[in-house]
């Protein structure tokens, strides 16, 4: 395999013998060396074509690394699987501002794409606090979602066309920069959000938006949650468009995450229930400062709103949202946290959630649980810190999370997937017969289970 492998990408392009112990599986687990068979890194389609060819005949099982950043233990490795990795194929291939469209290699990391794009006054909306790790390959494989989704949809609905190598090695090239194309199936389709485990993706076409050319952002408190529904429908109407993020805090949340001084500068007194995070993008200026300014004095005087701050120069506005974005302050003061990414129907929300913290409140080795999350899409997010990693701990918790999930016609992810941590309630969100189908899919694309095997079941 070694030599067949050096023959393939170069002998420098295959770690292995001690090397690949430098290499980690995930971000946060940086004092966790490799432990793999050895780490493979092409740097064209054609290469991770035959790295996969010769992983099919040779049965070698193999795991696809991005930015490693997925939280759902996606990229973990057992020593006895190959680990190929994507980051050399990182070039932005292709910019057309006419068409409004990126075309990059999948280990370009999504910050650069989104850079790339403004500087030609182009849009990339994807907007989450991984984007400076996460490649284009990684955030297409998970679907990931993010702070505007609701007004410019997942990942999904951004790419117009994909490179995939299959596991067999078969390449599969449809980089259309078309929107509209009902030839058949929607074959793109199925590897967007499938976690690595239909084929590796080795190129992407991302749909691009005229940059906005004017930012501003407000944080506001509210007293309940039936509030913050209908101040998210005023200010859906009021802004007419431009309303580009709708993010809520729970109050424990938002306490924890402004503990600092830091991270306090300009914000709000820390005694009301509920804390939304507001952001209005546009492209006309003095009428888009007025209008937002409009809305929320409005949402004042209508009693929607308790007390709010604004603002609108750039690094104001981004001080802001790292309140929200930065979930380091509600992890960091437990030696251990579990995350939750549930969806749930917006009219249960609020009785669903109180019911889940009092539960987990309850347990004695729960310290704290923050709910906070987009709100828009009705996407929750749920950090509890933690005493211990006691396995039936952490089943505790999980089954007071999920318990109602499947009543609610809710969902056990909402945006990070499934990966090897949550494949124990997939059955809360999908049915026995979507289940066979998804099977189906994977043994006939896959059928010796060779790429990213054991993820999502
Ligand atoms: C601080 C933080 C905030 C986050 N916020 C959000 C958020 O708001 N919304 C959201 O949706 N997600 C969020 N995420 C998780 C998000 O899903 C990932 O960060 C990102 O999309 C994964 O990209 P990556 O390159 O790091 O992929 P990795 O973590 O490397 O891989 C993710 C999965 O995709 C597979 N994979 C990777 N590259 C490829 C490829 N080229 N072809 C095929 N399979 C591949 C891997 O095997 C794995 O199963 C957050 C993560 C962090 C750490």
């Amino acid at each position: 395999m070694i030599d067949a492998l050096k023959n393939i990408v170069g002998s420098k392009n295959v770690l292995y013998d001690g090397l690949e112990k430098s290499r980690i599986a995930h971000i946060w687990d940086t004092d966790m060396p490799l432990r793999t068979k050895g780490v493979i890194l092409p740097k064209t389609t054609l290469e991770v074509s035959k790295i996969l060819q010769l992983c099919y005949e040779k049965n070698e099982e193999i795991i696809v690394h991005g930015g490693l950043t997925n939280l759902v233990g996606g990229t973990l490795v057992e020593p006895h699987q190959w680990v190929i990795s994507l980051e050399k194929m990182n070039a932005i291939e292709d910019l057309d501002e006419s068409a409004k469209t990126v075309t990059a290699q999948s280990g370009v990391i999504l910050e650069h794409i989104i850079a790339a794009a403004h500087e030609k006054g182009l849009f990339l909306p994807l907007q989450f606090g991984a984007r400076g790790s996460a490649q284009i390959g990684g955030v297409v494989s998970t679907n990931a979602g993010g702070m505007r989704v609701f007004r410019y949809g997942m990942t999904r609905s951004l790419v117009l066309g994909l490179e995939v190598v299959l596991p067999s090695g078969a390449i599969i090239s449809s980089l259309k920069k078309i929107l509209k194309d009902n030839s058949g199936y929607d074959l793109k389709q199925l590897f967007i959000g499938s976690e690595g485990t239909l084929g590796v993706v080795t190129k992407v076409c991302l749909r691009l938006f005229e940059s906005p050319t004017t930012r501003y952002a407000a944080l506001v408190a509210v007293q309940t949650f039936d509030d913050v529904i209908r101040l998210l429908r005023f200010m859906e109407k009021q802004l007419s468009g431009n309303l580009t993020a709708f993010e809520l805090m729970w109050k424990t949340a938002y306490n924890a995450a402004t503990a600092t001084k830091q991270q306090s500068a300009s914000t709000l007194s820390k005694d009301f229930p509920f804390y939304v995070f507001i952001e209005s993008m546009g492209y006309q200026l003095g009428e888009d400062y007025e209008k937002f300014e409009y809305a929320i004095t409005a949402a004042i005087e209508k009693g929607l709103v308790a007390d709010g701050v604004m603002t609108q120069s750039a690094q104001e506005v981004n001080s802001l949202w790292m309140i929200r974005e930065d979930t380091r302050a509600l992890t960091q003061p437990y030696a251990f946290s579990q995350h939750f990414d549930i969806s749930l129907p917006i009219g249960v929300m609020d009785k669903e959630i109180a019911t889940i913290v009092k539960h987990l409140n309850a347990l004695p080795y729960v310290q704290n649980v923050f709910p906070f999350g987009h709100i828009a899409d009705g996407n929750i997010h749920l950090i509890v810190g933690k005493k211990d990693s006691i396995a039936a701990h952490t089943k505790q918790i999980n089954g007071i999370v999920y318990k109602n999930l499947r009543k609610h016609q809710g969902s056990v992810s909402a945006e990070h997937g499934i990966g090897l941590d949550k494949k124990a309630f997939l059955k809360t969100s999908k049915s026995d017969q979507e289940i066979a189908l998804m099977k189906t899919i994977k043994q006939s694309l896959d059928p010796k289970n060779l790429l990213n095997p054991g993820r999502i079941f």
